[in-house]
């Protein structure tokens, strides 16, 4: 090629890729990758929702639980830990919300995975969840109203039913009390989260870097911020009260985010018999 990139084969449709020399050769073309994960979107959700979505809620859990009988200089690395798993316990649901919301469009594969929570996005996000009505959260998640699951999908048994309805409810309470933590929390979580390894470096004392102390119960991490030429210092207090509350937040996430899989995974499975049950709609589908 006069542009000196080489090209390979798609592995799915046989069609020509090209690639930059030196680049790692690509497996597939883009149409067929975005097609590789469109199919298995709703495999994934589901193994995520059986093991990965509550990892969190795990380390976040084991970690309160050591912290009541470990040693001071421990207890500040254990709730700095719980701090941190807030952060990626937001950053999954807020992933999770964002490519459920633009389904049809990206593979959400691609779209949760590739999220990356960020200061506007953290704010955005839990602003969003505070103002909105429940049944405008719902239609934006392209989920049914409670009262009319029975007509959006009419293939669902009456328990069936029951059962999606309880897990809709219980959502949209998780997901407003997600909200509820309110802007210092998702300033905090959009610092950590900016920085630029996982998790900034836990200092003892922060005086030495811009002249504000830590009290003796405080922990801080620090992080540089290369965009805005500041060191980031997050701190925080080894309060087990506010631990335990911020645990209990992580389990709302985990459980909202565990019923919004359940009911993206209702909506696939009555799309997939609608078309089942009607041809004409099938080859629209597939054409479309
Ligand atoms: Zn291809």
């Amino acid at each position: 090629m006069s542009d000196g990139s080489l090209e390979s084969l798609c592995r799915d449709c046989g069609g020509p890729v090209s690639f930059h020399p030196g680049a790692a050769t690509p497996a597939r073309c883009g149409a067929c990758f975005d097609a590789f994960m469109r199919t298995r979107d709703a495999a994934f959700l589901s193994s995520y929702a059986e093991l990965g979505v509550t990892s969190r809620r795990v380390m976040a859990e084991t970690c309160l639980r050591a912290l009541v009988t470990a040693p001071p200089p421990h207890r500040k690395v254990l709730a700095m830990n719980i701090m941190e798993q807030y952060v990626l316990s937001a950053s999954d649901l807020i992933g999770l919300y964002e490519a459920v919301k633009q389904r049809g469009g990206e593979p959400i594969m691609r779209r949760f995975l590739g999220y990356r929570i960020d200061r506007g996005s953290a704010l955005a996000f839990f602003h969003e969840m505070e103002t909105t009505p429940g049944p405008e959260l719902l239609s934006r998640l392209g989920l049914p109203e409670v009262d009319a699951i029975a007509h959006r999908c009419p293939s669902l048994s009456k328990s069936d039913v029951k059962d999606l309805k309880k897990a809709l409810v219980q959502m949209l309470g998780d997901l407003k009390r997600t909200g509820d933590m309110g802007e210092s929390a998702a300033l905090a979580l959009a610092q950590m989260a900016g920085e630029s390894r996982a998790g900034g470096a836990l200092v003892k004392q922060s005086r030495w870097l811009d002249n504000i102390g830590l009290r003796p119960d405080q922990v801080a991490a620090i992080a540089i911020d290369e965009r805005r030429r500041t060191v980031n210092v997050t701190a925080f207090s080894v309060d087990e009260r506010r631990l335990q509350s911020m645990v209990s937040v992580i389990d709302a996430m985990t459980n909202a985010a565990r019923n919004l899989i359940y009911g993206v995974l209702t909506m696939y499975q009555e799309e997939d018999r609608a078309r089942a049950s009607s041809p004409s709609a099938a080859s629209r589908g597939r054409s479309a």
